[in-house]
């Protein structure tokens, strides 16, 4: 693992504390989720959850997963036998990858990809074929080339791991997309693991798909999820994955001896945010898409060439020919007191990437104008 050294998140939110600077780049919400799920939290641990909770998670949690997932996408899952619940989605991303893939068989994945991807690959000793999202000339988003997703699949594909809405892009893979890699998946007889951590943060009016409600996918689909972004409790760790029997009980294995278990006190809290409903998750989507346009208007005020975010907690921009978003990112606090993320640090093709970095918009109104008047400020 010596070279994955520190996650460019630790580093650069490091970097926010020693400069005192805004903190644009990790992606966590400066306010707290819903009291509701908070106060039974609390209620919780004064009222003797503090135990091991059962090893796929409490029940109650696994039938609210169960609910949401047949309310929201029209998917049934079982919730004794196709759902787990993990430290995260994180590590139900880990175990799955864990559990399905041998030394040499190859991961399919859309780079700039989330960072545990390339770890948890490694891992397990398995090969990462990237695709790479490019942005378009436009600005209005980023798309893969078929043909080179195509030449990723050969007779090693094992899993194709699949992220949308897309971190750090913003990108939310549409139906034509996600057919064309639905359809490679059956014909080269791979697993799809998908990291829908931001399945309800989408905007314009565009819809999510699980690439699990296409025809044929649920049954070679695990479904990852967390509560996480949802409902702005980053620190909790309450993940989930759902599929048929058979990969979710190879998820479970693998996850009893990385944690064994997690979150007792918080996993019957997240069972109750689940059942809070859409007005709920509608107000934090609303939420987010005006700070999005927000900070996307102050970044092109202060000059810079956002390219279109459609989801997520995150936006990019282009920096121009011959910029380096790593010495960028490192200056910034410097010069002017706030931190975002080089994206050419989830690129195997690092060329790709060079030129772009990541802007986090869930943060209160305030943080993002005063970001956007430091920013303003700067020297072009
Ligand atoms: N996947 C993506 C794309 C993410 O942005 C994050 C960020 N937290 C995670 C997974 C990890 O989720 P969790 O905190 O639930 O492990
Ligand atoms: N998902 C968050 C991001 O992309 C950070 C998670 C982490 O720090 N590992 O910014």
């Amino acid at each position: 693992m010596q070279p994955f050294g520190t996650t460019i998140f630790a580093e650069m939110s490091a970097l926010a504390v020693r400069t005192g600077s805004i903190n644009l780049g990790q992606g966590f919400p400066d306010t707290d989720g819903p009291p509701e799920m908070l106060d039974a939290a609390a209620h919780a641990l004064r009222n003797g959850r503090n135990q091991y909770p059962p090893g796929p998670g409490v029940p109650e949690l696994r039938a609210a997963i169960s609910a949401h997932q047949k309310e929201y996408w029209g998917l049934d899952y079982d919730p004794d036998g196709e759902i787990v619940v993990t430290a995260g989605a994180t590590e139900a991303i880990a175990a799955a990858i864990l559990a399905l893939c041998d030394a040499g068989d190859e991961v399919v994945c859309f780079e700039p990809y989330y960072d545990s991807y390339a770890a948890s690959i490694a891992l397990a000793g398995a090969v990462r074929r990237p695709v790479t999202l490019t942005p378009d000339e436009s600005g209005e988003g980023y798309a893969f080339d078929a043909t080179q997703l195509r030449a990723a699949f050969g007779p090693r594909t094992k899993l194709v791991l699949l992220n949308s809405p897309h971190n750090p892009t913003g990108k939310v893979f549409s139906r034509e997309e996600l057919t064309l890699i639905a359809e490679l998946c059956q014909e080269f007889d791979a697993v799809a693991v998908t990291d829908e951590v931001y399945e309800h943060l989408v905007y314009d009016g565009l819809a999510h798909i699980p690439i699990a409600t296409l025809p044929d996918m649920r049954e070679r689909t695990i479904q990852i999820s967390s509560a996480g972004k949802t409902f702005s409790c980053t620190g909790w760790k309450v993940g989930w994955a759902c599929g048929p029997a058979s990969l979710v009980s190879a998820v479970l294995r693998v996850k009893q001896f990385l944690t064994f278990v997690n979150a007792g006190p918080l996993q019957p809290a997240v069972a109750v945010a689940l059942g809070l409903g859409s007005s709920y998750v509608d107000g934090v989507r609303a939420a987010l898409e005006s700070k999005r346009d927000r900070l996307c208007a102050g970044l092109s005020s202060a000059g810079f060439r956002v390219l279109r975010s459609s989801g997520t907690y995150f936006v990019t921009v282009d920096l121009g020919s011959g910029a380096d978003g790593i010495s960028y990112c490192r200056s910034l606090p410097e010069r002017c007191g706030v931190v975002a993320v080089p994206t050419q640090v989830f690129y195997d093709n690092v060329d790709q990437g060079r030129r772009l970095i990541r802007f986090a918009f869930c943060k209160r109104d305030d943080v993002l104008d005063e970001a956007v008047r430091r920013l303003r400020l700067l020297e072009r």
